[in-house]
């Protein structure tokens, strides 16, 4: 909640089956898993354990339920902030956000942080500066700096950040001992969208004739976002239609309808 400064989960549902395609991914995260249920495993031999990775891919591709996952995995608490929630803060109050989440997540070790949108915070330093405007973000990317390295690599607490701008970033958060670990999350194929398709017809009453494969084909470039949204559009289509069950129809009907709000969306930006 904004009172406590960013989100606090202690118990998350959340786990890789939730996670549609993405298995590359879910591979090299697999092992973040097995450091937060069993540090000392990997640390006796004297190595240490990552304290972050960057989760890099388009919006609406599944990072944070990604991150999620893990921590549902791992059974472990899930603390989250997003760096677009900085942008306009006060003075010091980044900095001391950034501060307090470490110290609560220290105390319910082990545990995983991530920050959505990282980019917001951790801009490159020389690129983009707004005259005047800056010293706030640069404070708020200091802070999480010092907090990263201030504590132990086994301390149970592992950072994943998410950006689509792995471009801009400052160069000091990619250093060994930070965000030294990179993994990419991409638009799904049409394999991809098959199964993403398939968790979120999962909880509709659907008619015979629909079919993930078809929906798949018909939705080249959408994320699993996007993917949601028209299995519960098109829930709502058939229900406005006093429908029994969610047909092809409605969903061919919702994919226009998230085409056309992307169309939109597309020409505000450009
Ligand atoms: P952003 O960069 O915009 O924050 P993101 O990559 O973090 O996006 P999510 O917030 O994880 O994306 O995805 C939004 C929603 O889209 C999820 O809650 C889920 O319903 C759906 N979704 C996205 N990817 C997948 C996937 N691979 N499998 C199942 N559902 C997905």
């Amino acid at each position: 909640s904004r009172a406590a400064l960013f989100d606090a989960e202690n118990k998350v549902k959340i786990t890789f089956k939730d996670v549609a395609g993405l298995e590359e991914a879910k591979e090299e995260i697999q092992e973040i898993v097995e450091f937060l249920k069993n540090p000392t495993k990997f640390t006796i031999l004297g190595g240490k354990i990552p304290k972050g990775a960057l989760l890099v891919g388009p919006p609406g591709t599944g990072k944070t339920l990604l991150a999620k996952a893990v921590a549902g995995e791992a059974d472990v608490p899930f603390f989250s902030l997003s760096g677009s929630d900085f942008v306009e803060m006060f003075v010091g109050v980044g900095a001391a956000r950034v501060r307090d989440l470490f110290k609560q997540a220290k105390a319910k070790a082990p545990c995983i942080i991530f920050i959505d949108e990282i980019d917001a915070i951790g801009r490159s330093r020389s690129r983009g500066q707004m005259p005047g405007g800056n010293d706030e973000r640069e404070n708020t990317l200091n802070s999480l700096l010092v907090e990263m390295d201030g504590f132990a690599t086994d301390s149970g607490v592992i950072i994943l950040a998410a950006t689509n701008r792995p471009d801009i970033l400052d160069s000091a958060l990619l250093r060994p001992g930070r965000f030294d670990r990179q993994i990419s999350i991409d638009k799904p194929d049409i394999n991809g969208r098959t199964h993403i398709f398939g968790v979120h017809l999962g909880p509709l009453t659907l008619s015979g004739d629909v079919d993930a494969k078809k929906l798949a084909a018909q939705t080249p470039g959408f994320a699993g976002a996007e993917i949601a949204n028209v299995c519960n559009e098109a829930a709502l289509i058939a229900a406005r239609r006093n429908k029994k069950a969610v047909e092809m129809q409605d969903f061919n009907d919702a994919i226009d309808r998230v085409i056309g709000g992307l169309e939109k969306k597309n020409k505000i930006i450009s």
